[in-house]
């Protein structure tokens, strides 16, 4: 079994070689963490969840190192702390968001079934580092300094573009690049910027007074350093991160090091839409993982996201996630909380060939017939495949009782079985209240009674 996988900068499917087979190493840009995750931010955290489990699977799993990072140093954070908590100053509301929403998101990703990866560094944990590669850029001349900003010197990397492949004009128009005074050339990016009054603020790199703080880029560049070295073998992320922000990381961190390449394979998963058009706010069609997670569990969520080939778009359906319910409780019922046996080789093979879940799917039906049938070595294969793919992470009888609480809770109907109830109790029809109590209990209905009246809740 050999591991191909595509690489954007070669736009090659290629075998995959680690510099390393003791030591693979993968970075993946995290988020940033100002707001809930939303779904379509959930499609890199389970690709390269996916990715991160294969390479554990082929090199043992104390030999690949996974870092995805926090950002937590942005525009976007300092807005939302000054808008949600007025009253406190700056650096504490900023604190407060992104703890707060730090914590939201490796909610939302472990219920995905999500493995924690080896480290997640945070921007801000990482300046020293940053600082130290502006000034190595400064002194290779790829970088300068110019009213209180470094800005890097697009003119001096002649391999700047490659990986985005775009013309200048192009580039010029996707970077959105405003005519700064402080820039000597349009093309020019930010590695370093004077902080506003009141705003997070550090030490800059030598030869500028005022403090200031990172531009994005160089976040990535630095802690990808500080925890891969110089050179590593993936590089991950969405699509739309390959301009600029990745061709920005591998501009600055070849430029420092001198080296040739950043990263071996740089690979980029495709967009996901919902229900056929672009998802925003606007639209009201934007979901976070959160919500969805109050309808489906997490499983059903990544079934969903793995029926499409990473590199493809993916539309998000309702009608998807009714297909991808009903085939996890047809597999946890087929798997029947077997234990033993290794992954299937059809399995492993088409993971191999650039991560082809689509048909690692199809090899799931074949196996989930063959077990049906009686085969109990291929329900162990079976089985063994689908936690390799981070499913079955419950037993079948916690997937069945949680699948009867999922199955749509009437409220409506809760209450008036409760007032029904209430009724009988109160004209001592004991035996009514007592079989309407059962019937809420086959429900997936709790109901606890005080003196204030009957609450229920959903049965855990
Ligand atoms: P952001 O918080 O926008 O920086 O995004 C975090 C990660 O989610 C990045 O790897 C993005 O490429 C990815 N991402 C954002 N929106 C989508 C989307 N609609 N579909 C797929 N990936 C996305
Ligand atoms: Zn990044």
């Amino acid at each position: 079994m050999e591991l191909k996988l595509y690489d954007t900068l070669t736009k090659e499917k290629q075998p995959f070689r680690p510099l390393d087979p003791k030591d693979v190493r993968m970075y993946v840009c995290g988020p940033t963490v100002y707001d809930f995750a939303h779904i379509g931010n959930a499609r890199p955290v389970i690709v390269f969840d996916v990715l991160f489990r294969l390479l554990r699977h082929v090199y043992g799993a104390d030999h690949v190192k996974y870092v995805r990072n926090i950002t937590d140093v942005d525009d976007k954070i300092n807005d939302r702390a000054a808008r949600d908590f007025p009253g406190l100053p700056l650096n504490e509301a900023i604190r407060k968001v992104t703890e707060q929403t730090e914590k939201q998101f490796h909610a939302d990703v472990d219920a995905l079934g999500c493995l924690r990866p080896t480290v997640e560094p945070r921007a801000t944990e990482h300046i020293a580092e940053m600082r130290e590669i502006i000034e190595k850029l400064i002194a290779n001349g790829n970088a300068y300094a110019e009213q209180d900003h470094v800005l890097f010197k697009v003119a001096s990397d002649p391999n700047y573009g490659k990986l985005a492949r775009r013309s200048l004009d192009e580039m010029l128009a996707g970077a959105r690049v405003d005519v700064a005074p402080y820039k000597h050339d349009a093309m020019d990016f930010v590695l370093w910027k004077p902080s506003k009054p009141g705003e997070p603020s550090w030490p800059s790199p030598a030869g500028i007074k005022a403090e200031g703080r990172p531009g994005w880029h160089i976040e990535c560049s630095a802690m990808a350093w500080k925890h891969l070295g110089e050179q590593f073998d993936i590089h991950g992320g969405g699509i739309d991160l390959v301009f600029p922000h990745h061709e920005n990381e591998l501009a600055q961190s070849c430029c420092a090091f001198h080296e040739e390449r950043m990263a071996n394979v740089w690979m980029h998963n495709g967009f996901l839409q919902v229900e056929g058009e672009k998802m925003s706010k606007s639209l009201g069609n934007f979901v976070t993982i959160n919500e969805l997670l109050k309808d489906w569990p997490g499983e059903v969520l990544r079934l969903n996201m793995l029926r499409t080939h990473y590199r493809s778009p993916i539309d998000w359906t309702l009608k998807g996630l009714e297909e991808s319910a009903k085939t996890l409780d047809d597999w946890y019922w087929v798997a029947a909380d077997d234990n033993g046996g290794r992954p299937s080789s059809a399995v492993t093979v088409a993971l191999s060939d650039d991560l082809n879940t689509p048909q690692v799917i199809a090899s799931l039906h074949s196996l989930r017939n063959a077990a049906a049938s009686g085969d109990d070595d291929r329900r162990s294969e079976f089985a063994a495949s689908l936690r390799l793919l981070g499913f079955l992470s419950e037993s079948a009888s916690e997937w069945k009782s949680r699948k009867q609480v999922a199955s749509g809770i009437d409220e409506a109907q809760v209450n008036n079985l409760i007032s029904d109830r209430t009724a009988a109790r109160a004209r001592k029809d004991f035996k009514e209240s007592d079989r309407i109590r059962d019937e809420l209990a086959a429900m997936g209905v709790v109901i606890k009674d005080s003196k204030d009246g009957t609450t229920w809740e959903i049965a855990r």
